[in-house]
Formats: structure tokens, sequence, C-alpha cells
């Protein structure tokens, strides 16, 4: 349905079930006389309705599933007449009207822009939900002062809340006002009588290391504009995350809808520092303060990790943190402004000292509770005495007396946010997307404490933060352990554990339950069961033989979970990712059929299907479309300083016409070309489409990815790239007579 050219779709059978929702997307539906069209066959909806098909004749009459029924009802455009007695009675003839047909529609959308298909597409589906089933199609080619009339008339009819556009920012609602402008000034698509025009116009913004492109803002008055493409919230969390997101901010949904998700966090914290009375800087002016060597040497290590030992594991459970840094902002009271306060006690031994409770309501009655001790205490001063919390490892602590700016915010999203995630009943469902919109806020909210331009940050803060994540694995890993757990890995807010002694999968899921509630309650951040995976690879590094941080894939509960890894990246050509799934699929298969996965039959299968690959390569025999390779541009021509692959395409753009600018994505074929003119290393993808192209395939290229890309999956059972070309694996002596440490398999159901 992305198809952003004019479509004919000619029924002439039977068009039933999902496939006529398809149908029903072209720009122009035709049938033949005698053709049915539905979106369910006669006898599927007797079998639901009535529990027999034998009705069948009944529900074709109800449905309105013939040709002449379908014209009257407008959801189809025109009927093909057929020879008497049917289609099948006279061939020629029937192939004489159907190409008639054809012919005369073609010519009509010759002179209709591929722009104006989609907004015609886009308007139906407004209409459709402003007044349940009835939806109103306007077709371009009845003229531009016409359209624009009809479509003027149609939102009028309709008054639809929201207008939703596929690019409506980008281009196709200044296009609607360039053309009322020549050819119907009465167009108006706001709730009053106005212009359509841009708020802000499109440029190019960095953020977190990327660059991202954002179009030009043309909002409407008294309806919402919601552009599909310019919003990142909308992809993320629908638009029911966008109310949420809306709700918390109390910001025009409209404006939220085109902002990144670090900045309605700075709306949200706009809002509840003027619910406080309290005055917003308009640039951070806090310097940081001065800190020894030691001290950043101690702070800057970030999140921690423990140093896994690659290799392949059965039955692993994951546990992890929710949210777990926003949590640790709340519980452990840290804010620029709680962060060493010169109120309160610092007491070596500061682990009696209560952290404040997750939930808002609970830590606005423990800091309430606090104050009235404060004032009413007895005593020779009339003020308590409060305790400070220690930032562990670190000379910081956080106020015991004042409730934390920070937390006050992330507090109620994150109480909101556990709501809903017990609400959800499915993946995707509404509150799924509520709570997938918040779950940005959250992941955004802790980048923004350390960021220079984040108006309530301090660099104290982030490292109070990344202190306090690595005292709460660590103490997660000690706990496990005692408990008779093996930890197999750690990472910032994830643990996987197993206990090859427990030999029933239930048993250990149940027991790994309880575990993390044990640590919930101990840490004060809730620690919850993710999955028990059948498999789970931890990826040894490519520089050292340690283990990778965040590389691993692993499968569990019918699903296949990488990270790090090439199939789940956008970049990869689609050659690539079916050779990873392909193999993955081998190990399922194998873990199916209760087979030890360490076994070198199933890693030599992977083997010859990488071979078979290789050679079909070799041989030119891959489809070119398949090996197309996409990048994001991050820069302009001028300011590439190393001709890579990306830089030749930026290049060789330029040199066809045309410019790839930054934030937008070079997609590539690799190709045998010159290194003193970089421009023929590659080949853009639309040029595939012209057919006389000639190229050679750059095998090598592609030869060292996939390889590459099998090392991933192989690597932790313990090959090396070598090993993975050659095909064969060394196994020593040593290694012959007692298996790798590694390669123990606790063997279970
Ligand atoms: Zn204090």
């Amino acid at each position: 349905m992305k198809l952003n050219v004019p479509t004919l779709a000619i029924i002439i059978g039977e068009g039933g079930s999902g496939g006529a929702i398809a149908l029903a997307s072209s720009s122009k539906v035709i049938m033949l006389e005698n053709a049915i069209y539905s979106v369910i066959s006669p006898e599927g909806c007797a079998t639901i309705l009535w529990r027999d098909p034998k009705k069948m004749l009944d529900a074709a009459k109800a449905m309105k599933l013939s040709a002449k029924d379908l014209l009257d009802l407008d959801i189809i455009d025109e009927i093909i007449s057929e020879p008497i007695g049917g289609a099948h009675r006279d061939k020629d003839q029937i192939l004489l009207n159907v190409r008639e047909s054809l012919s005369k529609n073609l010519e009509k959308f010759e002179d209709m822009s591929s722009e104006l298909c989609w907004l015609e597409y886009r308007c139906k589906g407004v209409m459709e939900s402003a007044n349940n089933h009835a939806w109103q199609r306007i077709d371009y080619d009845i003229g531009p002062a016409k359209f624009l009339h009809t479509l003027h008339a149609c939102v009028g009819h309709f008054n639809p809340d929201i207008i939703l556009t596929n690019g409506g920012d980008r281009q196709h609602l200044t296009y609607l006002q360039q053309l009322s402008d020549l050819h119907y000034p009465d167009f108006n698509l706001h709730r009053k009588t106005a212009k359509i025009k841009v708020r802000s116009n499109q440029r190019v913004v960095h953020s977190y290391g990327q660059v991202i492109r954002k179009e030009n803002y043309v909002p409407l008055h008294g309806r919402l504009h919601i552009d599909l493409k310019s919003s990142f919230i909308v992809k993320e969390g629908g638009l029911l995350g966008l109310f949420e997101l809306a709700h918390h901010s109390r910001q025009s949904t409209q404006d939220i809808s085109r902002l990144s998700p670090g900045s309605v966090i700075s709306a949200i914290q706009m809002r509840v520092a003027m619910e406080d009375g309290v005055l917003v800087p308009w640039k951070k002016n806090r310097p940081e303060d001065t800190k020894t060597a030691w001290e950043l040497m101690l702070s800057d290590r970030g999140g921690l990790y423990l140093d896994s030992q690659p290799g392949v594991y059965t039955n692993v459970i994951e546990l992890d943190f929710a949210s777990l840094f926003p949590s640790i902002i709340a519980t452990r009271n840290i804010s620029p402004e709680t962060l060493n306060c010169s109120c309160c006690q610092v007491y070596k031994q500061s682990d009696k000292i209560p952290f404040v409770p997750l939930n808002p309501d609970d830590a606005n009655l423990y800091f309430r509770k606090k104050k009235r001790n404060q004032s009413f205490s007895l005593g020779v001063f009339p003020q308590a005495d409060e305790a400070a919390q220690m930032v562990p490892g670190l000379a910081l602590h956080t106020c015991g007396r004042t409730h934390g700016f920070l937390g006050r915010v992330v507090a109620p999203i994150i109480e909101r946010r556990t709501q809903l995630k017990q609400k959800r009943q499915s993946k995707g469902d509404m509150f799924d997307q509520q709570q997938n919109a918040l779950k940005w806020l959250l992941v955004t909210c802790f980048g923004y404490t350390g960021y220079k331009n984040a108006r309530f940050g301090r660099i104290e803060a982030h490292e109070a933060i990344c202190a306090w994540a690595r005292e709460i694995l660590l103490q997660t890993i000690a706990m496990a352990e005692e408990d008779g757990w093996q930890v197999r890995h750690a990472i910032v807010d994830c643990v996987w554990i197993d206990n090859p002694s427990i030999t029933d999968t239930d048993v250990k899921r149940d027991l790994a339950k309880v575990f993390a509630k044990k640590v919930s309650d101990k840490i004060g951040i809730p620690l919850e069961y993710e999955a028990m995976y059948d498999f789970i690879g931890f990826l040894p590094s490519r520089m050292h033989g340690a283990g990778s941080l965040t590389k691993y894939w692993a499968h569990g509960e019918g699903e296949l979970k990488l990270r790090g890894i090439e199939a789940r990246q956008h970049s990869t050509c689609d050659w690539i990712s079916s050779l990873q799934s392909r193999a993955f699929e081998l190990l399922i298969e194998a873990k199916k059929q209760h087979l030890l996965l360490h076994d070198l039959k199933i890693q030599q299968q992977i083997i010859s299907m990488l071979h078979a690959s290789l050679k079909r390569l070799e041989r030119h025999e891959i489809e070119p479309l398949t090996l197309i390779i996409s990048r994001r541009v991050t820069k302009t021509l001028e300011q590439f300083s190393v001709f890579t692959l990306t830089y030749a395409s930026v290049l060789r753009a330029q040199q066809l016409g045309h410019t790839i600018n930054p934030g937008e994505k070079a997609r590539f074929l690799v190709v045998v070309g010159s290194k003193r003119h970089p421009h023929t290393r590659v080949i853009l993808e639309h040029e595939l489409h012209d057919s006389s192209i000639r190229f050679r395939v750059d095998v090598q290229y592609y030869r060292r990815l996939a390889l590459r890309a099998i090392w991933a999956i192989l690597a932790p059972f313990g090959w090396s790239e070598e090993e993975i070309s050659s095909g064969r694996r060394i196994v020593t002596l040593d290694q012959f007579i007692q298996p790798h440490p590694k390669m123990v398999e606790n063997h279970q159901n």
C-alpha cells in the first residue's frame, strides 16, 4: 500500500478474503461483469453467521458481492461487460474488452503526479475514520479546481478532528495551498478561514550522534494535522502513545507529534517546574563541580557489565530491571539540587537508610512524614537530624530531606508505564502502544541528565546514576550466586542466570521469579522475569578473545532475540540477513529435535549452507537487489575526509544529477570499479531498474560480509573466521580428549 504510483486492479474471478483488501487500495478497481469481490467468501460468511456453510446463497445475497451491487455502492469504479454466458465462452472478446478498459484508464493516469495519488489515498483514510465506513474518494483527474472544491466540501461535511497525512509536512499541504492560490482560493483545511502556512522550516539536526532530517512543520488550526512520516512518537507508540505524551507534557498534540522524546521530557520538566513555582533557566549555567582525576576515572566507567565468557548456553533465564536508570533517579533521590546538599548528615554506614518508594504517592507521603517530624520533633534542637544517601564508590551524597525534582518528573511516568504494562494483553495492543511511547521518554531522560544542553542536567547526576547502576548489578549478581544460580552474563540492567542442577524448566522458571521478587524488595526497583531461552550465544569480541559487551543471539518462547547481530540492522542487505536467518533456523530445528547444539554436525550444516551460497555468489547468481546495502548519510560531499562506500554513493548520485542529503539514506550495490574513481565502486539502487546497465558485483566484498555474518553465529561455538572460510574446524588433540569447558551443555527437556 506504500506505492506512490497509481495502481489499477481488475477482478476477473473471485476476489475474496484478505487479498480483497489489497485490491481495495488501488486507485481504480474494475470488475468483470460476473466476478465477485468481498472480504470473505460466502461459505465462510455463512459458517460464521449461521454455522451452516450450506446457507451460502443467503449469505451471498446479503453480502452484495456482485459487480453491479458494488458499483452502486461506489466500491468499484467500472464494470467490464462479458460475452453472453460468461467470459469463458469467448476469450478473444473478453480480452478485447479488458484491453479497451485498461488503455482508457491508463490514459487518465498519465497526467496524475505521484504525490496526488498519495493524497487521494490518505484522504480516503481520513474520511473512513470520521464516519465509520462511509468514505469518499476524490480523484485528481476531475481537474484541480473541482478536485479542491470536492476535497473542501468533504472536509466540511465530515468535519474530522484529525487529518493524517503521509508526507503532508514535506510537500502535500503546501502543494495544496499552491494549487488553491491558482485554481480555487476558497479552499480551506483549517477550522477557521486561513491559508496553510509552514511554521518551522526543514533542517538537519544532530541528536545522540545521529543525523536526523526534520521536515517542515505545517500545523492546522482547530484540528490536528499529524504527519505519519515525520512523527517518531506515532511510529513507536501509535496515536494513543501520542495522546499519552501530550497528556503528560500538557502540550498540543500537534506540536508534540513532531518532537523527539527528549524534547517531550524537557516539556514535562518545565511543567513540573511551573507547578513548583520555580523559574526555568533559559540555558543551563551551573558549572560542573571540579573533580580530581581519580574521581573521573572511577565515575566515567558508565554502566557495568560482567566480563562474559563467550559460548553457547541452553535453558538460560533472563531477568531485567524495568526502567533501571529512571528508577534509580526516583528511589535514590538523584537530582541537581539534591546532590551534595548541605542540610543532611553524611554517615559512613549508609546501607541502613531506606530508599524512596518508587510509587509517586508513597514517595510524597514519605517526604511529608519527614517534614512533619522535622517541624514537631522533640529534643534540644528543633530540627531533626536527617541522614544523606551515599552514592556508592563516589564522594557524592543525595539529600534525605527534600524530594528531588528529577524524581518527581520520572516517578509518575514509571508508575503509569507499570500500570499500562499490567493491562497489556498482547504485543501491539492499545496499552502496549501507550507504554512504548512512555518507554522512549524514560530512555531519553537518562541521557538528558548528562547532556550539556539539558536544562536540568548536571554531570554529577549522571555519574551518581551510573554508580548506583553498577552497585545494583553487582548486588544482584552476588545475591544470585548466593542462591545457587550461575550467572552466565550481565549487562547494565539484564542478568542471565541458570541452575544446571534443576532439570524441570517450570520449576526453574518459578524459582527464578521468586529470586527476582527477593531482589526487587531488597533494591527497591522491580526486577522482572523476561524469558527463558532454549539457547543463547554470547559473542566473543572481534578485538580480543574475551566476551563482547552487548552482542548475543537467543531463542526462547518461540522468538529469536538478536542484539548487535547483522540480521537485526537496517543497513544489512537481504542476502546477508537471510544467510543468518537460515543458520538460526538450523539451530532452532536441531534444538527442537533435542540434539546437542555443540555437536559438530549441526555446525557443519551451517558451514555447507554458507559455502553453497558463496558458490552462487561467485557465479553471479545472486539477485543484485538482495545485495543492496543502505547507509545513513551524515555529511555533505565536501565534509567527507575518508573515501568510504557511502562517500562513493553520494558522489555517484551527484554525478547522476541528484543529491543525497545528510539524514537521508544511500542505498547501493558494491561493484568492481577503479580505486581512483570512487563513484565506479557502487551502483545506486534506482539504477538497477535500468536493464541496460552493466556491472560486476564485488564478490570479495560480499564474501567478507558473509563470512563475518556466519562468524557471528559460529564464534560462540569456538570457530574462527579462517576456520569458517576453509570449512574445517581445527580440533587440537587436547580438546579431542577432553571436551572444552564451554562445550559442556546441560541437556534438559
Ligand atoms: Zn539535605
